[in-house]
């Protein structure tokens, strides 16, 4: 009996044995295609042999040191690097090691921010339904993820109450492209009165398109330009969580600055590492940072690992590969194959609605009928059935259903599948 603790204690998980670019295999031989990058992470694919050398360098220089008694050049050089790449002036880092860490030290950072400009009573973060942002208590306080929340709720703020931008079940999904924007915004600006509006609320958090909780949902055009105006409207700072969105996935290096935004507060991970560490990222803008230089000076709530030498000297690996690949032109290149294979599926299978996505993140919805957009029955879970079928044909997808719809996938490939593999992935999807 293994004496590791899994997710499921009942299921036989099959060993992953080795790795490369977009392919696995067990250690009894068999082949999969990794077509959700893991959990939208392994983004430069596996068994880099540039990022393992890199690896192996730093370890032999310095892995590890403390980041409140030394700071270090792959640290300095990586937060130096991911300010001219993140819009704005979002121009300091502060590292962590993983999604749920960056959410919880930006909840931190605002209500310090808050507190250092004399307004302690601002203290409440809205968010959406249908989002996550983290498993660590915090963050899964602002995560409208049914499951996860699963029996802790005593422990969590109330559930999240803003409507997803989900213009499939929405009322405003028919109106004009043009006006779905103001619409679908317009549930923030409630939320945050309710919540006693500028005196009592810290920060809103989002996700520019989401991930695990909803399979690709892709907002209105407009609908971040008008949540960063509903924010300064009502002083409450703007946290994006590109935790999937970051570092190249949905076709730039952030989905933020997709309608020329900025956000207060960016955090990052998974693809931040591309798997090769444990690593995450919260970007701050300039004001921020000034507030807390001018006030006590400290942001003195890290954690052992951030910052450490190995992980950002990882990560600068990870960059150096994506630009000296074009990793980014591969996206947009793969992107229009991608849409297109999986609108064709949609044509063939009535069952298959709402192919939504932007560069390689990418989700659709089973439906027992188009017109109705009836969800499958929640007993038959649709989403499970499907993922396990993807399995037996050696395909890797990522279940994104949340209760009640238990009935959303994600597609999310390394970015670096080559045209011919993204032919193999969809073909394993059709015979699935
Ligand atoms: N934020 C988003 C948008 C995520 O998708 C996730 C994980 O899926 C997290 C935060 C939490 O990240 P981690 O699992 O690295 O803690």
């Amino acid at each position: 009996m293994s004496a590791l603790l899994k997710n499921d204690l009942a299921k036989p998980y099959q060993t992953v044995a080795r790795g490369k670019g977009v392919w696995l295999w067990d250690t009894e031989g068999r082949d999969y295609i990794d077509g959700s990058s893991g959990a939208m992470t392994a983004n430069i694919g596996h068994g880099v042999e540039e990022i393992a050398d890199a690896m192996a360098a730093q370890a032999r220089e310095v892995a590890f040191a403390f980041t409140a008694q030394f700071t270090n050049a792959p640290a300095e050089e990586l937060a130096r690097r991911l300010t001219a790449l993140a819009p704005g002036d979002l121009d300091h880092v502060f590292f962590v090691n993983s999604g749920s860490e960056a959410s919880e030290h930006a909840m931190r950072l605002a209500l310090q921010v808050w507190r250092e400009r004399g307004r302690p009573g601002k203290t409440r973060f809205i968010s959406r339904q249908r989002s996550y942002h983290g498993m660590t208590m915090g963050a899964l306080s602002m995560s409208g993820h049914d499951g996860r929340r699963g029996d802790f709720g005593d422990y969590l703020h109330a559930f999240p109450e803003v409507p997803p931008a989900y213009a499939f079940r929405s009322d405003w999904g028919d109106l004009p492209e043009e006006e779905q924007g103001a619409v679908a915004v317009a549930e923030w600006e409630t939320a945050i009165l309710a919540a006693g509006g500028a005196d009592k609320v810290a920060a809103v958090i989002a996700e520019p398109i989401v991930g695990a909780a909803g399979g690709a949902l892709v907002p209105p055009p407009g609908y971040f330009t008008a949540l960063r105006e509903i924010c300064d409207r009502h002083d409450v700072l703007l946290i994006a969580d590109e935790v999937i969105t970051g570092m190249g996935r949905t076709g730039s290096w952030f989905a933020s600055g997709f309608e020329g935004i900025v956000p207060d507060i960016l955090n990052t991970a998974k693809g931040l590492s591309a798997g090769y560490t444990p690593m995450g990222a919260v970007i701050l803008r300039a004001p921020l940072v000034e507030t807390i230089r001018q006030g006590s000076g400290l942001a003195p709530y890290g954690h052992t690992f951030s910052g450490n030498p190995l992980s950002a000297a990882i990560c600068l690996a990870v960059l150096d590969y994506m630009e000296t690949h074009d990793v980014l032109g591969n996206v947009a290149a793969r992107a229009a194959e991608m849409e297109a294979g999986l609108k064709a599926l949609q044509q063939r299978y009535a069952h298959v609605a709402d192919v939504r996505g932007r560069g390689l993140l990418w989700g659709f919805e089973f439906v027992m009928d188009r017109q109705g957009k009836t969800p499958p029955p929640a007993e038959f879970n649709a989403t499970g059935t499907f993922v396990d079928l993807c399995w037996e044909e050696g395909l890797v997808v990522y279940p994104a259903g949340i209760k009640p719809l238990n009935n959303a996938c994600l597609i999310s490939p390394p970015l670096v599948i080559t045209a011919d593999e993204l032919t193999e992935l969809l073909t394993r999807m059709d015979r699935a």
